[in-house]
């Protein structure tokens, strides 16, 4: 089957393996077809020599995070998650990935009237008991959220969806902080309610694309975009290799994680008592492998916090991966396994993590979470 795969973007894997260690389904694993050079091989086989797609080659690709780890290892710049991205669309197209059911989950997201009345009746449903904690949902999700008001056109802060609906909490905290930095903020809200990212994951790209067009069109051109959900951010920062326009591209080039903004503009920031805590910091994928913009977390974190300690895990995934902690539990599980026991090697008060699915699975195993922003506004006015 013709994966639609560029075939130059496929042929650059030399098949060295270097990328293996820092394959969280390959550690867990060991097996190759659980590894990127092994999934890069199965495309190969499908796309070249007309393999066929049996269920042990889907599961190949099913089982990938998309956590990414694996671009920044490879010596030879293998595009390895567009090559995916790829692969994913086409199998959807084909009906042999993401079924009905799982594409009607993920309309909610784009639509934020069903996904407030959805987050209501799983609020009341925890409220009751009847959520499985398996599920690995927040604690509680809040019934009603306070407002977003805007202070200034400065900036745009993106809000998104479920992060809106369920940690609204770290916009408002990040709101605060660039405000106290001198600018003024718009938050998105109903404006562009999905970035797409989740849907891209699951192969729905179309809805990607789709979602894209809207946000362009909705938010004025001039205006950083801010994203403090890193899975976001990297979306959107992708738009221009998504759609493939100049337009998409000038988008995505106004489009910062909120830590990689501010980390050069701290002086307008008043110097206070950091807190007094030891904080450690977990880099999600998606900001590390993806937008490789984490070293920024150190820099507007560091004025703030008594002490801050790194993992020892070279920023291995944790394995929430947008929905594959619920699709994939028991792989999910045991990569997160590993990111529990660096955790618990650094022993810190509280894990800083600036991607909202993150820092929620870590905290359904127990992890005191909180985002960056959340532990400058903490500082700021304690
Ligand atoms: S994206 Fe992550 S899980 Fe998938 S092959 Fe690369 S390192 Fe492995
Ligand atoms: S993806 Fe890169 S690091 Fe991995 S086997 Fe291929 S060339 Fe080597």
């Amino acid at each position: 089957m013709d994966l639609k795969l560029d075939a130059d973007a496929l042929n650059t894997c030399v098949s060295c393996g270097l990328c293996l260690p820092f394959c969280p389904t390959y550690r867990v694993t060991g097996d190759e077809a659980m590894s990127p050079r092994g999934r890069i091989a199965l495309m190969r086989a499908v796309q070249d020599d007309g393999a066929p797609l049996t269920d042990d080659v889907i599961n190949s690709f099913e089982t990938c995070v998309q956590c990414r780890g694996c671009e920044p290892a490879c010596p030879s710049g293998v595009p390895y998650g567009h090559l995916m991205e790829q692969t994913r669309e086409t199998l959807v197209a084909e009906k042999m990935m993401t079924p009905t059911w799982l594409r009607l989950a993920y309309k909610p997201l784009s639509s934020p009237g069903l996904l407030g009345l959805g987050s209501k009746g799983l609020s009341l449903a925890q409220k009751t008991g009847l959520v499985p904690k398996q599920l690995g949902l927040p604690n509680q999700i809040p019934l009603r959220q306070p407002d977003l008001v805007a202070s200034g056109r400065d900036v745009y802060l993106f809000t998104g969806c479920v992060m809106d609906a369920w940690q609204r909490e770290v916009h408002l905290a990040g709101q605060r902080v660039i405000e106290a930095a001198g600018f003024g903020v718009t938050p998105t809200g109903d404006l562009a309610p999905c970035c797409g990212a989740l849907q891209a994951h699951a192969g729905l790209t179309s809805e990607t694309r789709q979602l894209a067009e809207k946000m362009m069109r909705s938010l004025d051109p001039g205006i950083p975009i801010l994203v403090d959900s890193a899975g976001c951010g990297a979306a959107m920062k992708d738009y221009g290799h998504l759609l493939g326009t100049k337009e998409a591209g000038e988008f995505s080039s106004r489009v910062f994680d909120i830590q990689e903004w501010l980390a050069d503009k701290m002086s307008g920031l008043p110097a206070v008592e950091p807190l007094d805590m030891k904080v450690a910091i977990q880099d999600p994928c998606h900001l590390r492998h993806v937008q490789q913009v984490h070293e920024a977390t150190r820099v507007v974190l560091d004025p703030f916090v008594g002490e801050l300690v790194e993992l020892d895990d070279l920023g291995l995934c944790c394995g929430a991966g947008g929905a594959y902690s619920v699709l994939e539990p028991e792989l999910a599980g045991q990569i997160r396994d590993r990111k529990l026991a660096s955790i618990d090697r650094a022993v810190p008060d509280m894990v800083a993590s600036a991607n909202p699915g993150c820092s929620i699975y870590l905290a359904a195993a127990g992890v005191p979470t909180i985002h960056p922003m959340e532990l400058i506004d903490r500082a700021l006015t304690q």
